[in-house]
């Protein structure tokens, strides 16, 4: 009898789906089992629905997690980066509305004598797809062969691409799953999700920048620490060097939220501009990732202001095919929106992101195609004074007709008012 043959007679997903149900632990046996029969077909998506849903309310311990993560990562392949020549440093994000961090980020950091393999993913709901957002340059491309990553990663020092279907195919089929059955939510779900990939990736170290606010899959300070604390210890037990910021996701990142636009904004932060929280977040991920590549000593700050992390950026576009000279797509409609009193402007995260998903900017089912013009440009910030009838925000999209829900949304969601509110700082603790 073979390994396999005894595992598939030793379980059944019934009985698994029991234990937890129960608010019992599973075994190492029982997670290796039922990962690799789920990734193979032979647990059914609504036997896996039902236990992502047991596993969501009864919550998993830390050895479950490491178990549970190690059996995605070795569901599929798991990429060897010690050929590179340079120290190894990624970022992952849980997710936000307008985080185009990893746009200025991924040429900076390498700029500043690192290696980042940045293997991102597309928007779902509400918040933006990096892999989106770069298809939005002509003629840039998202899919590379492995062998076309390592030289990338060897010759530039700085890739973003997706995902190859051989990394983690376990997560791949679970994630889509847990997006359709109210199952995202769940740390240790998220956790191993993101995980599995990253240690997969084979990246040396890691910084997660874990988003906590209504724009955000973590709405509570408590609840961001726990998921960064979780995934910290996951990559640390498993050599990757590995820190967390836990940040402000409360309010939109910058003034751009789209596709297009946020590639736009991403480009003046490289040239030494930008607005001042996407610099800030930049260059405080930098810092942390420079340190945990054993970088500590460069700066990231001076090579933005002098150009290097724009030379790399243009390097790293035309590596995938894309020209970083040509003018980035615009929309056919726009509309402006007033201020109708004076006041404090109050932008909320979540309402903008869905605003600028109604525009087209994102998907409601992964099939579908995104606009790259579509977006939303924010004239004021959170906390900034406003006059009556100054622009608080400009609606893109390349169809009319959706405008009137995007205004809905972007309504409720961008208020003037006394007085101020305040937001948090933006990073709001460090998880090492
Ligand atoms: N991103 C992932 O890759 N997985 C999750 O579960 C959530 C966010």
């Amino acid at each position: 009898m073979t390994m396999r043959n005894f595992l598939m007679s030793a379980f059944t997903a019934v009985d698994v789906i029991r234990t937890k149900r129960d608010g019992e632990v599973l075994s190492d046996a029982q997670i290796d089992w039922v990962v690799d029969a789920y990734t193979r077909g032979q647990v059914a998506d609504e036997q896996m629905s039902a236990l992502a849903m047991a596993i969501l309310l009864r919550g998993m311990t830390p050895a479950e997690i490491a178990r549970w993560t190690a059996a995605m990562i070795a569901s599929g392949e798991r990429l060897d980066l010690s050929g590179v020549p340079r120290p190894t440093v990624d970022k992952h994000s849980t997710g936000g509305v307008g985080d185009k961090i990893t746009l200025p980020l991924t040429p900076l950091v390498a700029a500043c004598g690192a290696a980042v393999p940045q293997l991102s993913g597309r928007g779902l709901g509400h918040t933006g797809g990096t892999l989106d957002k770069l298809e939005s340059i002509p003629g840039w491309r998202a899919d590379l062969t492995n062998d076309e990553f390592s030289a990338q990663l060897r010759d530039v020092g700085a890739v973003i691409c997706a995902a190859g279907a051989g990394l983690a195919p376990a997560d791949r089929k679970l994630y889509a799953l847990r997006d359709v059955t109210g199952t995202v939510e769940a740390i240790p779900l998220i956790a191993s999700s993101i995980m599995s990939k990253k240690i997969a990736e084979g990246t040396g170290a890691l910084v997660l920048d874990v988003k906590v606010g209504s724009g955000a899959f973590m709405k509570s300070v408590a609840d961001a620490r726990s998921l960064a604390r979780t995934m910290v210890d996951l990559g640390c037990a498993h050599g990757v060097r590995t820190v967390a910021l836990v940040t402000d996701m409360s309010t939109p990142l910058g003034h751009a939220v789209g596709n297009a636009v946020e590639v736009a904004e991403a480009i003046e932060v490289l040239a030494g501009g930008g607005p001042r929280d996407v610099v800030e977040l930049t260059l405080a991920l930098a810092r942390e990732m420079l340190a945990a590549a054993g970088l500590a000593d460069a700066d990231p700050a001076a090579a933005l202001a002098d150009g290097r992390a724009m030379d790399t950026w243009r390097a790293m576009v035309r590596a995938q095919g894309g020209d970083p000279e040509a003018p980035l797509p615009v929309a056919g409609e726009s509309e402006t929106v007033r201020a109708e009193r004076d006041g404090y402007v109050a932008v909320d995260a979540y309402g903008v992101g869905l605003a600028a998903w109604r525009l087209g900017a994102g998907r409601a089912r992964k099939e579908d195609p995104v606009s790259a013009a579509a977006g939303i440009v924010l004239h004021r910030r959170h906390g900034e004074p406003v006059r009556a009838g100054d622009p608080l925000y400009e609606l893109r999209t390349d169809e009319a007709a959706r405008i009137p829900a995007a205004l809905a949304e972007a309504q409720a969601a961008v208020v003037v008012s006394d007085p101020r509110t305040v937001t948090s700082p933006l990073v709001i603790e460090r998880v090492g």
